[in-house]
């Protein structure tokens, strides 16, 4: 593929966006991004820092006075047509995010209509950015509000959803008309670069969209410090999250944060035990593991525990697990060796303290391919427990009464997905009333959709993504007071 990006790049770019050109690096460096499944080199990519940065952010600055000038209508068109190029490039987009990202193809197309769907709904609510009349404080003023958009936004992205962490953060922005800069993950910059070669296409002006990546500690400080940049939004580690949040502080952006989960799965005694599977292997095996909404603690009633593995492990063992080019796979490599030498140590972790293992599907040999298993006999001091495992295991915890569940599932610093099952609707509002998080499915498990507010509390984070609410990450409200009326 390398080769054919020389003479006829398509989608595949290799350089940075900058204010609508193709650009190396000012340094001529480049950077590999290859393959997980194989090891093999996709691409050269132009290796960018502080200089390239400081250019994105001054192109986005020029460009906000009449991106924003525009109307909502106008900047809907932009995002429609966005929008429709996508899904003409759905094949085309999925295939590059399977190799560069290792999910199985079909769902590598699913991500690109999953993202797709947030530019679809941002290009409807461009033209819903209301404001208010409010109630006069004296006979003599009125006030209103006008929604303004913040400016030039940051948008940091990581590697599980590449296509879809990045649309979900665009589309809001373009529509509120604040203008961007992009720092996708350096594993998985090609699906990001793809969007930019879209947006060239349907002629979003230049300097509304800006990407790129190379050296990430250059081009966090600088997008994290430039008094230009007005707003972050990070989708990342909470680590991470943390310290640009203080890299920030100086300039006091506002600032949404989409940061890791460690999603409760509790099935309750009445709960469907086959609905209740269905759900598990959707939120746990999905990208291998690798979302930030994946089942890290199955919690099932000690009374159908038994009942529950047995249908577990029949699901599991039926998963195929191979290149995410090749038909009928389910599950991919993970993005790295490293990702899964991180799993394995979680695995031995939980093996030494008295979890047991259940012998899991048959997987490739390469480097970066974790074996999908289920652990039962799983206790809290388990590092599954307390973090975030990111990868195709499932551990399986036994409580007794609705009061513990409750207590093992918010017994973590984290407050992003949960998940739970239960035929009893009293029981349905106590339990989502008190699990601390941002989402929860019920008797479901698949919560995403560009429809309904996305988002974490504790340290999960801070903001909502998606819904008529994601707007407004991306608006400043200005007050309007008229006197002598
Ligand atoms: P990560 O290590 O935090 O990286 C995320 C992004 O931050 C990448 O683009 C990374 O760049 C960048 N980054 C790292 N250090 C940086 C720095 N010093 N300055 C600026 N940018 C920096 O997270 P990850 O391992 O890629 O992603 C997995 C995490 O994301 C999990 O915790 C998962 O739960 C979370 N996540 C959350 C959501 C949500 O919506 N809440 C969605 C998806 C994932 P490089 O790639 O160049 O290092």
């Amino acid at each position: 593929m390398a080769d054919d990006a020389s003479t006829n790049p398509g989608l595949l770019r290799t350089q940075a966006y900058i204010n609508g050109n193709w650009v190396d690096a000012v340094s001529g460096e480049t950077f590999n991004v290859d393959n997980p499944a194989n090891g093999d080199l996709i691409a050269e990519l132009a290796y960018c820092g502080t200089d390239e940065t400081t250019a994105a952010i001054e192109a986005a600055e020029a460009a906000q006075p009449a991106w924003a000038a525009k109307t909502p209508k106008e900047r809907a068109k932009y995002l429609r047509d966005l929008f429709n190029i996508m899904m003409e490039n759905q094949q085309e987009l999925a295939r590059i995010l399977t190799l560069e990202q290792g999910k199985p193809l079909a769902e590598a197309m699913g991500e690109i209509a999953y993202g797709a769907n947030y530019i679809e709904w941002f290009s409807e609510e461009a033209k819903r950015i209301y404001g208010e009349v409010l109630t006069q404080p004296t006979g003599e003023k009125r006030v209103m509000t006008i929604r303004q958009p913040v400016g030039v936004a940051a948008l940091i992205t990581p590697w599980n959803f590449p296509n879809a962490m990045l649309t979900r953060k665009i589309a809001p922005a373009l529509a509120a008309g604040c203008t961007v800069v992009c720092k996708p993950a350096s594993e998985t910059p090609l699906s990001a670069l793809a969007i930019a070669e879209l947006c060239d296409r349907v002629g979003i002006p230049p300097g509304v969209v800006n990407i790129v990546v190379g050296n990430t500690r250059e081009i966090g400080a600088e997008l994290t410090s430039n008094p230009i940049v007005k707003k972050l939004s990070f989708t990342g580690s909470t680590g991470i999250g943390k310290m640009l949040t203080e890299q920030c502080a100086s300039t006091l952006k506002r600032l949404s944060m989409e940061l890791g989960g460690n999603a409760p799965f509790i099935i309750f005694e009445d709960a469907d035990l086959d609905l209740a599977v269905k759900g598990v292997m959707a939120s746990k095996f999905r990208n291998a593991g690798q979302t930030c909404v994946c089942t890290n603690r199955i919690m099932v009633h000690e009374s159908v525990k038994d009942a529950f593995v047995e249908k577990l492990l029949v699901a599991t063992n039926a998963l195929r697990v191979g290149n995410g080019l090749d038909d009928g796979v389910d599950l991919g490599p993970l993005v790295s060796a490293k990702a899964k030498k991180t799993v394995d140590e979680f695995v031995d972790d939980a093996v030494a303290k008295g979890a047991k293992v259940h012998e899991g599907p048959a997987t490739p040999n390469g480097a970066c391919y974790s074996k999908p298993l289920v652990l039962t006999e799983a206790t809290r001091d388990m590092r599954v427990f307390s973090e975030e495992i990111f990868g195709p295991v499932a551990p399986v915890f036994t409580f007794k009464t609705d009061e513990e569940a409750i207590q093992m599932a918010n017994d973590t610093e984290f407050g992003l997905a949960s998940y739970f099952y239960s035929k009893d609707v009293s029981r349905c509002w106590k339990v989502a009333e008190a699990l601390e998080y941002g989402m929860v499915g019920i008797n479901e498990g698949i919560i995403s959709n560009e429809m309904a507010p996305f988002g974490g509390v504790k340290e999960s984070g801070q903001g909502r993504e998606g819904s008529h609410h994601g707007l407004d990450d991306y608006l400043e409200i200005k007050s309007l007071t008229f006197g002598a009326i």
